[in-house]
């Protein structure tokens, strides 16, 4: 069973982002940038199932400037046998996303495709599903368990509160939640073992997908700055702010 994961390059969740002064985006210059963690728990998924000799090839793509090599070289040390590049230097919206995703879910022909249940940096949380849409496939959204056998799959998904059980024909669609799996680390080795795996570049123009955008992003802003706390001496003294400052009682 081929199995396709989406990796996305993103600012590294350890990063305080700045705002632009033209409030136009986010500032990536020497920022350090990361595999997003919902698509490292998508690819380490992707490898526990060929680890149980279900699947039996792991591509990895993303869709991104050339830069994004170096997330798919994480892929493949982390255990993906082959990369593909969609290279775009565009900021490109879910929509053209998904369409070059499902431009190369035709061309790869995979049973199973593993998503993040979302990008930390833009937080759109819909990528798995108009890729569902576009495909006609099934989706297991927000799985925290992944079970394949005879043809399907079936996924547990994390609910308000509580968890469900979805059977889906293969080819499907799994987006990861973050209890799916803990991922690993690549080891030394492995990296160096990646450098000579294959990375395929291809462009949106090759796949024949216009990836021109539908919106563009008016205004980006950082959140108000906090004020200050203060210290109080008594329960009665807290209750008087509440009640007098703070107007919350
Ligand atoms: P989003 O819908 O943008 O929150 O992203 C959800 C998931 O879609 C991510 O975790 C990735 O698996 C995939 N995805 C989104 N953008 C890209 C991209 N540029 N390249 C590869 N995968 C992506």
């Amino acid at each position: 069973m081929k199995t396709l994961v989406a990796v996305k390059r993103v600012v590294d969740y350890n990063v305080k982002v700045r705002v632009k002064a033209d409030n136009s985006g986010v500032d990536l210059a020497n920022v350090k940038m990361s595999m997003n963690p919902f698509c490292e728990i998508a690819v380490e998924e992707a490898v526990r199932l060929k680890e149980l000799g279900i699947t039996t090839e792991i591509v990895v793509v993303s869709i991104g400037p050339a830069a994004a090599q170096e997330q798919l070289r994480t892929a493949l040390a982390l255990g993906a046998d082959r990369a593909v590049l969609v290279e775009s230097a565009d900021e490109l919206n879910s929509l053209a996303v998904a369409k070059l995703l499902k431009a190369v879910v035709d061309k790869e022909q995979p049973q199973l495709v593993i998503l993040g249940k979302q990008a930390i940096d833009s937080d759109n949380n819909q990528t798995g599903q108009m890729l569902a849409a576009l495909t006609g496939y099934g989706q297991g959204t927000f799985a925290s368990n992944v079970e394949v056998s005879g043809g399907q799959v079936a996924v547990t998904r994390e609910i308000d509160g509580g968890a469900q059980t979805v059977s889906l024909k293969l080819p499907a669609i799994v987006t990861t939640d973050l209890r799916l799996n803990e991922p690993r680390y690549a080891s030394l080795p492995n990296i160096m073992k990646a450098k000579k795996k294959p990375l395929e570049v291809l462009t949106p123009d090759a796949l024949g997908v216009s990836t021109a955008s539908t919106h563009k992003t008016v205004n980006v802003e950082a959140p108000a700055a906090r004020s200050a706390g203060i210290k109080v001496n008594s329960v009665a003294e807290l209750v008087e702010k509440l009640k007098n400052q703070a107007k919350v009682l």
